[in-house]
Formats: C-alpha cells, sequence, structure tokens
C-alpha cells in the first residue's frame, strides 16, 4: 500500500465535468446566462420541490434564507451547537441571536427535545443540520414549528441526496415537505462541487420571489412589479439586497456533477458500511447511529474515541498519512460566541462530551477500496499502539 495523504474529503471531477466548464467559458455569458436556471431547475427536480435558487455560497444561501424567513433583532432562532459556525452565524447577521439545543448524542443532530426546552417567547425559528448526512427528525421538528409558529431553515449542506420516511411515506431532502426552506453548499467537500456556490430550496412562492430579490442588491426590472416606470431602462431597488449572484460556468460544473449524484452517494454508502463493519466491535471506538428512518448521504464518518484519547488517536493517525479532522468544535465555545452572548462551557453539555471524542476519517467518492483499507488499518494499528 502506498504512503501517500488520504484527504478527508475531497472532490471529484471527470473529464465530461470539466469540459462542461470549457463550453461556458467559450459562450457569450460567464455569468446570469442559461445555466443558472438549468442546474436550478435539475436541481429542483432532483429535490422534488416547486423552486431552487442558486446562489454563491452555503453561507449566502443561509443569509438570505433568515432574511426571507424574516428573522430581525430581538428574534430567536435555535440552532445545533455541532455544526460549522455559518449554521448559526446566518442569525446573527441579520440581528437576531442564536440559541442552542444540545444534540441526540446517539446521531449528532439537534434534539427535539432539547429545542422545546430552549423556547421562549422570542423564538422564531429553527435551523435542523442534517449532521454528516443523516436527516434530522424532520417531522418532530416540523410539529414543534406548527405548534409556535416557527420557521424552519434545513441546513442540509451536509446531506445532499439523503432521504427520510414519514408514516412510511418517503422524502427527499430539500423537497422542503417539513420545513419553510433548506440549504445546501456546493463546496467541493460537499456531495457536488461548484468551486464555491449554495442552493435554496423552497415551496413557498413568496419566498422564492423574495430569496431571488435579495440575491441580486434587491433590484426589480419586471415592469409588473414596479411601482413607477419611466422607460425600457427602468429598475427599482426596493429592497436592500446583495450580489451572491452564482456565475454560469459554476453552475455548468454544478449542473453536470448533478448527473454524478447517485453513483457519488452510493459509493459514499459502501465506504460508510465498510467502515462500520470494521469498527463496530472495535471496543476502544463508538460510532455514530442511523436512525432507522433515514437514509444518509454521508458527507463524513465520525469515529468516537472513547477508550484512549482523542488527541492521542488523532495525532497518530495523521503521523500514518490519514488526513483525519473534527466536526466540529461547538459552536457556542467559540470565542466571538462567548463574548457575545456569554455562552460558557457547561452550556451543552452533550455537545461538548461528543466533541471530546470525534474524528473525521476520510470518506469521499474517489477513495480506493486500497485507500479505504488502509484507513482501517491504521485505525486498528494505531489503537493498538496505543493502548500498549
Ligand atoms: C459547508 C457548510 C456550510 C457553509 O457552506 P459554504 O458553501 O462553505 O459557505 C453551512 N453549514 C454546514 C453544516 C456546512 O457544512
Amino acid at each position: 500500500m502506498s504512503s501517500r495523504y488520504i484527504p478527508y474529503g475531497r472532490h471529484f471531477l471527470g473529464p465530461d465535468d470539466i469540459q462542461a466548464v470549457v463550453d461556458i467559458l467559450n459562450s457569450d455569458w460567464l455569468t446570469q446566462g442559461p445555466m443558472v436556471q438549468q442546474f436550478e431547475q435539475a436541481f429542483a427536480s432532483l429535490c422534488g420541490v416547486r423552486y431552487a435558487v442558486a446562489v454563491s455560497s452555503g453561507t449566502a444561501a443561509l443569509h438570505l434564507a433568515a432574511l426571507a424567513a424574516g428573522f430581525a433583532p430581538g428574534d430567536e432562532v435555535i440552532t445545533s451547537p455541532i455544526t460549522f459556525v455559518a449554521s448559526a452565524n446566518c442569525v446573527i447577521y441579520v440581528g437576531a441571536k442564536p440559541v442552542f439545543a444540545d444534540i441526540d448524542p446517539k446521531t449528532g443532530c439537534i434534539a427535539t427535545d432539547q429545542i422545546l426546552a430552549q423556547l421562549t417567547p422570542a423564538t422564531r425559528g429553527i435551523i435542523p443540520v442534517h449532521f454528516a448526512g443523516q436527516p434530522c427528525d424532520l417531522a418532530a421538528i416540523n410539529t414543534i414549528a406548527r405548534e409556535h409558529d416557527l420557521i424552519v431553515i434545513e441546513d442540509a449542506a451536509h446531506a445532499l441526496g439523503s432521504s427520510y420516511t414519514v408514516d412510511g411515506h418517503h422524502f427527499k431532502t430539500g423537497c422542503c415537505a417539513h420545513s419553510d426552506m433548506t440549504i445546501f453548499s456546493l463546496h467541493p467537500v460537499k456531495h457536488i462541487a461548484a468551486g464555491e456556490g449554495g442552493v435554496i430550496t423552497t415551496n413557498n412562492k413568496k419566498l422564492y420571489d423574495q430569496l431571488c430579490l435579495l440575491r441580486s442588491h434587491g433590484i426589480v426590472k419586471d415592469p409588473e412589479r414596479l411601482s413607477a416606470n419611466e422607460g425600457p431602462w427602468f429598475y427599482e431597488m426596493q429592497v436592500l439586497g446583495f450580489n451572491y449572484r452564482i456565475t454560469d460556468f459554476q453552475c455548468a460544473l454544478a449542473l453536470s456533477q448533478l448527473k454524478k449524484l447517485d453513483a457519488f452517494v452510493t459509493r459514499r454508502r459502501d465506504i460508510a458500511r465498510t467502515y462500520k463493519k470494521a469498527f463496530q466491535d472495535e471496543a476502544a471506538l463508538g460510532l455514530i447511529a442511523q436512525r432507522p428512518e433515514v437514509s444518509s448521504s454521508f458527507h463524513i464518518y465520525v469515529i468516537l474515541a472513547l477508550g484512549l484519547d482523542r488527541a492521542d488517536l488523532f495525532n497518530a493517525l495523521r503521523e500514518r498519512g490519514i488526513g483525519v479532522n473534527v466536526h466540529y468544535i461547538p459552536v457556542h465555545l467559540q470565542p466571538y460566541y462567548r463574548n457575545k452572548f456569554g455562552y460558557r462551557a457547561g452550556d451543552y453539555p452533550l455537545a461538548e462530551e461528543y466533541y471530546r471524542h470525534a474524528i473525521t476519517i476520510p470518506l469521499y467518492p474517489a477513495m480506493t477500496n486500497d485507500d479505504v483499507a488502509r484507513v482501517i488499518e491504521s485505525v486498528r494499528q494505531s489503537i493498538k499502539s496505543l493502548l500498549q
């Protein structure tokens, strides 16, 4: 086996993906051309949702979703402490307060009963994060949201291609059957790559119109939606928006990658199955459980160092050329969050306990079986040498 460094994640581009970008570079449009809409339509149809809005990043998608949701100063929005900082930062962007609900330690996803415990009269929304690619309990979250008049924005940056079942009915993540909006990321480490990019899906026409408006400076050109019309040049800036547009060549890449999604997810699931088989009887390790109602698309694979020190195992794997990582440092413990909101160690004990043990091992579709075997062997050897 080679001793090449195996990263924790990486994109896969085929010659067809590269050609798709070259074709656009040779066309009349680099941005705001036909590929954006083509990609949006393909993405919406894949998710089984009415509308998809492509934007410049997953973070931009979260920001626009938080704005379209109407979150504002004085509001509280609940999300998971075990996520990338962007899931919570979007709440601060719009002047509202991010509040965390502790996780279900079995899945790493936000726990429904912990959401209930965090509700206050100021709560306006929930941003459940489908951690590692496993959908949260959306039916339960949707029930809470309806009872308390809350907006639900799914952060599905990890979960393109995943699905879940409610009362025997099958749902694809992003279909928004149990939420108002869902966001995705097209960062190369996620399921499909656009360089940078993000998508928001929704079934709500009003939200869709608002998202499109906010994506491009809040500027309206459609004569039917202008309050006045001084001529063919006329446009109005009706709300304060941004330039969060994605380019045509990025959408050409994303559209080409979308055709590979099934194969990507199938390979990710294969590798996850192999890891599970290899590690489930390893006494020093814990694994993330999969709820029977879901089918994860496995953005990452986390092992929990239980019978040994996490840092020791992490370092031993890095020394063997295995690109391990940690997902995530609990967001409430970041200095900015401590200083601004007064969060402290001990506030979310289950998230903190999970974090103390978590190690992400390599998982991406282009991993060879030899790569997978080398990761497994390296984990086993490292544990053995550390427990000696
Ligand atoms: C990657 C990620 C984001 C942000 O996406 P970008 O495209 O990198 O801006 C948001 N939430 C989660 C959970 C992520 O993993």
